[in-house]
């Protein structure tokens, strides 16, 4: 059961407006261009300036809406002091190089995320293919997924303006002091793999970007660009961690939806669904099953070829969790597609009974990307 969370805002804030969250944190929102539509981003008051922490997606909109939100006497004429990044995804770290260069505001992010972003802001088209054609041919991808890959792949950088080349890094345990006020960095992965969030204890405040999301799942996804990976255990780990070290009282400044209440019901709510999800798939797979085979198992609806590779990686991500715990096993056929079969086929039997359908899908943070 979903726990019923609470949301202490009524409104959300209009384009290139801002609401108070309290003295000195601002919310604002900038539009997505795909099927989710919003991002929200936060303003923290320092003494001679503001950090910004997000940036939105690359695109004129966007730096419209930033320039109103400058002009705005919410800010009180004060500039932009430092940019921080939650994570490497675009509409997190879309316009971080242009507030950079417009402010001579320095980017801070966790070591990872950055080199990430670096690297999926660079043309992707570059470089052997082989492995990535590969990792998706055994998984059952159509030729006509199989064919676009690495035609005219952008990375994210039709999303993203080219990042600033030096950044400073915050690491799990570092802390920022902005404007008296102590923010404290709380890593997660598995979304991302260094993700920070900022936890002010004093105030009861948590900065989740896509860590901790209340209505929509975030996208936790195998890709070619790491073929055995296993993110979910990395997600699991970390909702684990945030009920031990973030207390449940915060109010939580997410990246979508709106700010919330009931951080550690959340929490507990997203390890059971992707409990349930694993359990499903285990017991889908009393059969030897391919990937694709599995995808109606976690994704009841009808998936494009645009949505295939996010898709694809989120049932990965299960799978790969599944044979990492010892209760899948995997065989490449003769016919070149990986094939999964449960390891006790008498338990996943008893659990097809069991099973019932999650209700909640998975967030699909970069539906309009290219292949
Ligand atoms: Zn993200």
């Amino acid at each position: 059961m979903k726990p019923v969370l609470d949301y202490p805002f009524a409104g959300i804030p209009g384009a290139g407006q801002t609401i108070e969250i309290c003295p000195g944190v601002l919310w604002l929102r900038m539009k997505l261009p795909l099927a989710l539509d919003h991002i929200n981003l936060y303003l923290l008051q320092d003494d001679e300036g503001w950090w910004v922490v997000d940036t939105g997606m690359r695109g004129e909109s966007t730096r419209n809406d930033w320039e109103s939100v400058f002009a705005s006497a919410a800010m009180g004429g004060k500039p932009v002091k430092a940019i921080v990044c939650t994570h490497c995804h675009p509409d997190h770290i879309g316009q971080a190089g242009w507030l950079s260069e417009r402010w001579n505001a320095p980017l801070w992010m966790t070591w990872a995320e950055y080199f990430m972003g670096r690297v999926f802001c660079s043309p992707v088209s570059e470089g052997p293919l082989w492995e990535a054609r590969d990792f998706y041919a055994r998984a059952g991808a159509s030729q006509e997924f199989l064919d676009r890959m690495g035609k005219g792949n952008k990375g994210f950088s039709a999303m993203a303006e080219p990042m600033p080349r030096s950044f400073h890094r915050l690491s799990h345990g570092d802390a920022l002091t902005i404007g008296g006020n102590r923010w404290e960095a709380v890593v997660g992965r598995g979304h991302s793999p260094e993700h920070l969030c900022l936890l002010d204890r004093e105030r009861g405040l948590l900065l989740s970007g896509d860590q901790v999301i209340p209505i929509i799942t975030s996208n936790v996804s195998v890709m070619a660009i790491e073929p055995e990976a296993n993110p979910l255990a990395d997600w699991m780990d970390s909702h684990r961690q945030f009920l031990r070290e973030v207390p449940d009282d915060v109010l939580v400044l997410p990246a979508h939806n709106t700010p919330f209440r009931g951080l550690h019901a959340r929490l507990r709510y997203l390890l059971s669904h992707h409990g349930e999800h694993l359990r499903a798939l285990e017991a889908a797979c009393v059969e030897p099953r391919t990937a694709v085979e599995l995808l109606p198992v976690i994704f009841k609806r009808s998936l494009g070829v645009e949505q295939f590779s996010l898709a694809m990686g989120e049932l990965l991500a299960h799978l790969h969790y599944l044979i990492a715990d010892k209760r899948l096993g995997r065989e490449t056929g003769e016919d070149g597609l990986d094939r999964y079969l449960a390891v006790d086929r008498a338990r996943a039997e008893r659990l097809r009974d069991g099973v019932h359908d999650a209700d909640e899908d998975t967030l699909m943070d970069f539906e309009a990307q290219a292949v």
